[in-house]
């Protein structure tokens, strides 16, 4: 069973009662450009019955890995996201999550809440060059000398030995 299901069924026997969540749990929560490092994150979360359910609340972190929108090389960065979701027995969709059979499911929220943390164009750093779309060469690291049609001088030295 999933490390992020958990049963509620102690907390809701007690109006009030809290419960703590902590550790490191793998998790599925790539975006189209990055994902956790490991697959995985830290719970720090606290769970919490209240009239209308169990509240969750708390922060998930660690670091995501991917690569750069430009030169495509490997970037990471911390991932910190804050959680606070209801889950109750008659939820409301796209509002709370369900309590079924006295348990809940945080894999949803916590991917999503991830998901939206993550950056959408990770970069090495906010001036990357990128990679030169004719050579391909990586423009941090090394200057081509492509400028568009005439891309290469040597080329039109070679011109010149053919006429
Ligand atoms: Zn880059
Ligand atoms: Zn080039």
């Amino acid at each position: 069973m999933s490390e992020l299901y958990a049963d509620v069924a102690d907390l809701l026997a007690r109006p009030g009662a809290r419960a703590t969540r902590r550790g490191r749990v793998p998790i599925d929560a790539s975006s189209a450009a990055v994902r956790p490092t490991d697959d995985a994150v830290e719970l720090d979360l606290t769970l919490e019955h209240v009239t209308d359910g169990i509240v969750v609340h708390g922060t998930v972190s660690g670091t995501w890995q991917g690569a750069c929108s430009r030169c495509l090389e490997p970037v990471s960065g911390p991932l910190s996201v804050t959680v606070r979701e209801l889950f109750e027995k008659e939820a409301v969709e796209g509002e709370t999550f369900p309590i079924t059979d006295d348990a809940i499911d945080l894999e949803l929220p916590l991917r999503d809440a991830i998901v939206l943390d993550l950056p959408t164009v990770p970069l090495c750093r906010s001036d990357c060059a990128g990679l030169c779309p004719s050579c391909g060469v990586n423009r941090n690291e090394e200057q081509c000398t492509c400028t568009g049609e005439h891309a290469d001088p040597r080329w039109d030295a070679l011109d010149e030995l053919r006429l």
